[in-house]
């Protein structure tokens, strides 16, 4: 199998992909075509664990590996030493009709782990297999989630390191915490005097910089990056689709071929993208519900056929959906675009030049086909927590409660009772403050820090503090260096130790 760029051009193997993360002309990497998984391969996962479902579904991509390296990849990265569930990805039931697939049971506490967990091993191994001798060095720049599960996932790969930009004001302190205290040989933390749109911006600057690449190659690295339009951070998602499907036929909740609809939190559109992936392979989903908070470009998106950004953007409770262009949705509309390149281009030039584009009637239509967008304020977020808590005894985070709330509403509107899995992207201790005033009103969470708010969540729900939550207060701070905005190419030199 070989790769294509959304905008028409390159032809790579899945190992080029991953290593290059985006493609030259600016489009991200797709696959040629879509694997078949037949019905009898997705009974067949019902018997095995979450890592070699894994190898399974990702042999079929990942052609220039062999199946022993996938499997030893797997096995890596969805240990018990890694997640605490040792179902991995494990689906629970909240009523006749809906489940929730938690996955959030990884080192950081959020979705991110499922993919950065594996991408490293794969990026190691793309490495070796074209000829790269020099160490692989990870720029990542953060609104919080994302740094820390790519330093976690890339603490201690040989041949890697992974640098981490976040905006010194702007994470919360758990996050914070959860980044400067991490440990490993081969990472980097770095405070930048600015917002995250400054450190996001510093960080692409480094990425077309002739003289930074001089600079890091002689120090013998070169540059790659993580982030979500990287396949191999969307290959690993797929395979909790097709998961969560084995597990409600293992439990007899369907049989064999009964539609399935997902509903999922959204903000870059990489994790319900993998779901859409995982139908055009086979998987019998039917509707893929997008849910996003108050910045709803996706739900106009999805209701109008066109997409723009002329909005305001909104710091809300859910803040990783806390976006305005989703990158992966480029891959769905190369879909809509039947494969054409050149009018994906087209589309995107219009977006950067006048902040919209229309997909047109009969695209619109076919994309409607498979997604629905609903959106959620924080006041019906909060809500929705205390209801599904009061209700079903389930304690969601934010941003999973958009999805929740979105479901509702989905159904409300269209009647659909098929079988539903709500995903689930964090652990409500992520979030504790916030749960806290959703199940106990808003006086509850006054003054306390994440700590406390967490002791409190506890003590109301009985529903257990993760470790890494608990542990987090005593672990030594790690990294304290601070750049100024125009200063992140020395501040990285300074690190590498030049
Ligand atoms: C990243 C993230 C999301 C959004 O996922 P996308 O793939 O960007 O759509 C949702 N919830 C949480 C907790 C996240 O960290």
């Amino acid at each position: 199998m070989s790769f294509f760029s959304t905008r028409g051009g390159s032809c790579v193997t899945a190992s080029q992909a991953v290593l290059r993360g985006l493609a030259p002309d600016g489009g991200l990497y797709v696959p040629s075509i879509f694997p078949m998984v037949s019905n009898r391969k997705i009974s067949e996962l019902m018997e095995m664990d979450y890592a070699r479902r894994a190898t399974e579904i990702l042999k079929l991509f990942l052609e220039d590996f062999s199946i022993a390296e996938i499997d030893e990849a797997t096995r890596g990265a969805y240990g018990t030493d890694r997640f605490r569930d040792p179902a991995v990805a494990p689906l629970k039931r909240l009523n006749e009709s809906t489940w929730v697939l938690e996955l959030f049971h990884g080192p950081t506490l959020a979705f991110k782990d499922m993919a950065l967990q594996l991408l490293p091993r794969l990026m190691a191994l793309s490495a070796r297999k074209n000829g790269e001798e020099r160490e692989v060095a990870i720029l990542v720049a953060t609104s919080g989630d994302t740094g820390k599960a790519a330093l976690e996932g890339f603490r201690d790969v040989p041949g890697t390191s992974c640098t981490v930009f976040y905006p010194l004001d702007g994470v919360s302190d758990v996050q914070k915490l959860q980044m400067v205290t991490t440990g490993g040989n081969n990472t980097h933390v770095i405070a930048v005097k600015g917002n995250f749109d400054d450190a996001q911006t510093g960080v692409k600057e480094l990425f077309s910089s002739e003289s930074f690449a001089e600079d890091v190659g002689g120090l013998g690295k070169t540059l790659s990056s993580a982030n979500s339009i990287n396949f191999g951070r969307l290959a690993p998602q797929i395979v909790y689709y097709f998961s969560a499907y084995a597990d409600l036929l293992r439990s007899r909740a369907i049989l064999m071929g009964d539609p399935v609809n997902f509903c999922v939190p959204t903000g870059n559109f990489g994790d319900i993208l993998a779901g859409y992936y995982a139908r055009n392979m086979g998987l019998p989903v039917n509707r893929l519900i997008c849910a996003s908070n108050r910045n709803n470009v996706l739900t106009d998106f999805f209701r109008k056929g066109v997409y723009s950004t002329h909005r305001t953007f909104f710091k809300t409770i859910s803040p990783s959906m806390d976006i305005l262009v989703s990158s992966n949705l480029e891959r769905l509309l190369y879909e809509a675009a039947d494969r054409d390149g050149e009018l994906i281009r087209v589309w995107m030039d219009q977006l950067k030049k006048c902040g919209s584009f229309s997909v047109g009637e009969q695209r619109w239509e076919w994309i409607i086909s498979l997604f629905a967008g609903y959106c959620t304020d924080d006041k019906d977020t909060l809500a929705e927590i205390r209801n599904r808590f009061e209700g079903e005894q389930y304690l969601m985070d934010p941003h999973t409660a958009v999805a929740g709330h979105a479901l509702r509403e989905y159904r409300d509107e269209t009647g659909d009772d098929t079988p539903t899995v709500i995903v689930s992207t964090a652990s409500p201790y992520k979030f504790a403050a916030d749960v806290l005033r959703g199940i106990a009103g808003p006086e509850t969470a006054e003054g306390l820090d994440a700590f406390a708010a967490s002791e409190e969540l506890e003590r109301r729900t009985g529903v257990p503090m993760p470790e890494q939550v608990r542990k987090l207060r005593d672990l030594p701070v790690r990294h304290t260096a601070v750049c100024e905005k125009d200063a992140m190419a020395a501040a990285v030199l300074r690190e590498f130790g030049k």
